[in-house]
């Protein structure tokens, strides 16, 4: 139909997507295993009227202002801070993103990082690993209970309530913050409403769910982490820029927090030799939330259905800046 479009993908994504892909339009694939470099994508992208990207790539307005072909840009993930996307909307490009494929299976390894963390599972595995296991200890390896404890959500969206309905079989207090009260949510779950610096000071266990926005980065700094409950828990699988990490390190190491784990990190990978991946208490995985392969598979045929939408000049099924339309009569 539009054989002619140019759509470069940025890393290899699951075949079954890319084949659907290949089938409308000329595909130029970065077959390396890490992301490409951001001057070798802008030159990439500059004759391009599609681009399917990842959140390891930056997309910034020069790189935008380089593609004047450019039409649609399509990320496989739900989050899209990587993108400029007032420089999108300014040029009239929809963003297409991946909401709420993703949801349970995130909110599954958020339970995974709890439950490993508050047990200290890797201090387990790892204490093993060095021959210390000698006895069934008293003292050794103390963690925290996850029953009946008090879960602290920032951000009740599709995600924060996936984990909260989890929460539910653990007979927890459920508590959440942010921008606005989710009634509707909150009462599947019997979720309590609570401003920010009253979920830090109730509970033992903080779980980050917001996107990751100027508003949100180092949310959680020295000053939140001294408000939080002595001996609380850290789990971050939203984004790696809403954490301070020299802050949770200190707060780590200085017995204040009773662990953290971590799935995202600012920046990712956090170089081998950062303390936070040899902290005891401390679990760090590498951005693995959607890595299954059903569900990696879900995200990029949605990523290649509203990069297809795109080119064919239709309304993107997922699109985070719908103003497009409006603004330029399309609607
Ligand atoms: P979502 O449905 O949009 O939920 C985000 C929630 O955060 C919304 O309820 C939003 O409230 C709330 N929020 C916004 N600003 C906030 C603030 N300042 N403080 C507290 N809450 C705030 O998004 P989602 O699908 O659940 O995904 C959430 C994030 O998870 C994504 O942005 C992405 O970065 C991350 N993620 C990570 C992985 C991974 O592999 N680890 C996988 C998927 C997603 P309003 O609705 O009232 O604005």
């Amino acid at each position: 139909m539009f054989p002619m479009a140019r759509v470069f993908v940025t890393r290899r994504i699951p075949q079954s997507a890319l084949d659907r892909l290949q089938a409308e339009a000329t595909v130029d694939v970065w077959p390396e295993p890490l992301p490409p470099p951001y001057e070798e994508l802008r030159r990439r992208v500059a004759d391009c009227e599609g681009l399917l990207c990842l959140l390891t790539d930056r997309i910034d307005a020069d790189l935008i202002a380089a593609a004047p072909r450019l039409r649609v840009i399509s990320q496989m993930a739900v989050g899209y801070d990587n993108i400029d996307v007032a420089a999108a909307t300014a040029r009239g490009i929809p963003v297409g993103h991946t909401p709420g494929v993703l949801t349970e299976t995130t909110a599954d390894l958020t339970w995974a990082l709890l439950l490993a963390t508050a047990r200290r599972l890797l201090d387990g595995v790892r204490s093993i690993e060095a021959g210390q296991w000698r006895t069934w200890d008293p003292l050794g390896l103390l963690g925290t209970d996850v029953h009946g404890a008090t879960l602290g959500i920032v951000g009740l969206g599709r995600i924060g309530a996936a984990v909260a309905r989890r929460a539910v079989g653990f007979g927890m207090c459920i508590l959440y913050t942010g921008p606005r009260e989710k009634p509707d949510v909150a009462a599947g779950v019997g979720a309590t409403y609570v401003d920010f610096d009253t979920l830090l000071r109730e509970s033992d266990i903080v779980s980050i769910h917001c996107p990751l926005t100027p508003e949100t980065r180092h949310l959680f700094d020295a000053r939140a982490f001294a408000r939080m409950k002595p001996g609380a828990i850290l789990i971050n699988t939203a984004r790696g820029g809403i954490v301070d990490h020299e802050a949770l390190l200190e707060a780590v190491r200085s017995g204040h927090l009773g662990g953290a784990g971590l799935d995202v990190t600012e920046p990712e990978p956090l170089p081998a030799d950062h303390p936070l991946m040899h902290q005891e208490r401390v679990i760090v995985t590498p951005h693995i939330g959607s890595a299954t392969v059903r569900t990696r598979t879900r995200m990029a045929n949605m990523a290649v259905d509203n990069l297809l939408a795109g080119l064919r000049g239709e309304r993107l099924p997922y699109c985070v800046n719908p103003e497009v339309y409006t603004k330029n009569g399309r609607g």
